[in-house]
């Protein structure tokens, strides 16, 4: 069933996507502000995209990361606006000359068809007047970027929070990164996220580190399990249970034990 829901946050507008409303991943946040598009939500609900901009006037459209469900419409919104994309040079090569794509990303959320960005700068002005920083925040994705509204203290945070206890990780997610890109972007000032997939939560910052605290304390945890001999299946059941749905229908590549050998894998 088609999930397309509106929504404005302060001068933030924007609408909620989605082939499937299963879980909070598979719906999509695509956010406005002004005539700034920030991501275009997954290929297999482009309808409900053009339903909602048919008629908008868009300037530019950014990309926080390459996956699909962020990218899926670039190229299809871009040419029925005439609006450029921009995204993080590591992204750009992803997005022309494609990118793999497994059965379940295809299911759920379809292939991003070719588009070509621009390299995001060092700032992005809105023609509305607010200043959009791009934040590289590497550990998702490698070309993964937030964008800042010092003024206004937003945060639009992309693939970065999901939840202040993430429970899987994609098979080529990097924790390092993670906790570095935590890192950074808390040093920032910023009060509201808006989180592609779980939409607006309040107390932004002390949210982004929930989440960093709850990193720190799983990898202590299991590499101490995993000192007492025990295997990372193991330490995954006892920690997160059976492998659920999720880990069966994408063949592993988004799973729990994923996010247990990164745990002992990544340098803190
Ligand atoms: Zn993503």
């Amino acid at each position: 069933m088609t999930v397309i829901r509106t929504f404005t946050h302060d001068s933030v507008t924007g609408v909620k996507v989605g082939k499937y409303n299963l879980a909070d991943n598979s719906t999509v946040h695509i956010f406005c502000v002004g005539e700034t598009v920030i991501d275009t939500g997954p290929p297999n609900d482009r309808k409900s995209v053009a339903r909602y901009f048919e008629g908008r006037s868009v300037r530019q459209i950014l990309l926080t990361h390459h996956h699909e469900d962020h990218s899926g419409n670039a190229a299809f919104l871009s040419r029925m606006t005439g609006a450029p994309v921009f995204a993080h040079p590591l992204g750009l090569e992803l997005l022309r000359e494609g990118f793999p794509i497994r059965m379940y990303q295809k299911v759920f959320w379809g292939s991003t068809p070719a588009v070509s960005p621009e390299p995001l700068g060092e700032a992005v002005a809105t023609p509305c007047g607010h200043t959009l920083v791009p934040i590289h925040t590497p550990g998702h994705s490698p070309d993964h970027v937030c964008f800042l509204e010092p003024d206004r203290k937003w945060l639009f945070t992309g693939d970065l929070f999901l939840a202040p206890k993430v429970k899987m990780f994609r098979a080529d997610e990097d924790l390092t990164g993670h906790l570095k890109s935590l890192k950074t972007i808390l040093g920032y000032d910023f009060e509201t996220l808006f989180c592609a997939h779980k939409g607006v939560v309040e107390n932004g910052h002390g949210m982004l580190e929930k989440k960093l605290a709850y990193y720190l304390a799983l990898i202590e945890e299991v590499r101490g399990m995993h000192a007492a001999g025990r295997t990372p299946g193991e330490i995954t059941r006892a920690l997160f249970g059976k492998k659920g749905l999720v880990g069966y229908i994408s063949c592993n590549h988004m799973s729990s034990e994923n996010l247990v050998r990164q745990c002992l894998s990544c340098s803190v």
